[in-house]
């Protein structure tokens, strides 16, 4: 493609700019855009799409990708939580309502797993530098908000990696409102370095006596040897001792991020009878305990709520 062509598809394709980049390290970043439109309101916990065209460089060392005949030209989009930094430069809670600015956090896919499908859109994604264009989608949406919480409800926030997203993003709500019950945020990664809000948290245990944040890392030198993942958390009682309060699912929300695994939602078996994958994920252990899923094909609004990344 020439390089006429492809600036005439950025033109006609592209709705935002790239305000700021920082990449955490090679493979992970905190992206703000600015929407060429009004951000669309939304809630707390939400998604919208990005995209870039087939046509634009990635990194280098993905998995390879084929292409089919009329890739060229295609925009290549994907759903992304709305995240949120939660505290200005000042230490104060941020005003969103000040700039129009989106902010996501995004992990590089290097590998899908699946021979037959490379990862598309991150290592294009991972290309962009500041004043850079890409495509917006210009409605944010989800059933993963804050809506079903009352006031004096315990919020507890379980993510692995970029899944704690949303979570920053209902964490900054709840603060804003003055939730007072108690708020928990717990997110599961690799190594610590994984951990891209891991100061802001800190600096929120600090100011609100209600919050706090719990990081799992399950491939560094010292947790090697004893990792922990979430479910580990729930089955020895850590997570009730680091809320300070007992897992009441009368007075608890709970809400669940990022990899499937660590959710397990029921699925249907050929017989059509619904079970829990193996191995345990989340909401098995918490059913077990009183707490119910929320199921939309069966119509179920529960207290434990989830988005899936793949
Ligand atoms: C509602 C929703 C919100 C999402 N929000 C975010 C977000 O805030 N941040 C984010 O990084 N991703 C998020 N995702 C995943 C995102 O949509 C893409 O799937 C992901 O960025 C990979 O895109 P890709 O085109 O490079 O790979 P794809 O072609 O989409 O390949 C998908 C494969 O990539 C892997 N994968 C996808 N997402 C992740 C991930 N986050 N961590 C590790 N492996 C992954 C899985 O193996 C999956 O099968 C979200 C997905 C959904 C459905």
């Amino acid at each position: 493609m020439t390089p006429e062509q492809i600036a005439e598809l950025r033109a006609k394709r592209y709705n935002g700019t790239v305000v700021s980049i920082h990449k955490v390290h090679s493979d992970l970043m905190i992206l703000r855009v600015n929407p060429d439109f009004v951000r669309p309101p939304h809630k707390p916990g939400q998604y919208c799409s990005l995209g870039l065209g087939q046509w634009e460089p990635r990194v280098e060392g993905c998995q390879e990708e084929t292409f089919k005949e009329g890739d060229a030209t295609k925009l290549i989009r994907r759903a992304y939580s709305l995240s949120c930094s939660i505290l200005d430069t000042d230490g104060s809670l941020l005003d969103i309502s000040k700039s129009n600015i989106m902010e996501f956090y995004i992990v590089l896919v290097r590998e899908t797993g699946d021979p037959s499908h490379a990862p598309r859109l991150t290592p294009r994604l991972f290309c962009l530098q500041p004043g850079d264009r890409l495509n917006v989608g210009e409605k944010i949406t989800g059933h993963y908000n804050l809506d079903p919480v009352q006031p004096t409800d315990n919020v507890i926030f379980l993510a692995t990696g970029t899944g704690e997203a949303p979570h920053n993003y209902m964490i900054w709500e709840l603060l804003r409102r003055g939730h007072s019950a108690k708020i928990m945020s717990v997110c599961c990664v690799r190594y610590r370095k994984d951990l891209a809000y891991l100061e802001t948290h800190e600096a929120l245990m600090q100011r609100f006596p209600n919050y706090r944040y719990v990081p799992l890392t399950t491939r560094d030198s010292h947790t090697s040897t004893k990792k922990k993942y979430i479910q580990d958390l729930i089955v020895d009682g850590d997570l009730e001792a680091a809320l300070g309060d007992e897992l009441d699912p009368c007075r608890t929300h709970v809400f669940l991020c990022g990899n499937p695994k660590m959710i397990g939602v029921k699925v249907k078996n050929p017989h059509g009878e619904w079970g829990y994958p193996q191995p345990t994920g989340v909401i098995e252990l918490l059913e077990k305990r009183g707490f119910v899923a929320d199921n939309s094909q069966q119509k179920v609004k529960g207290n434990i709520h989830f988005e899936e990344y793949w």
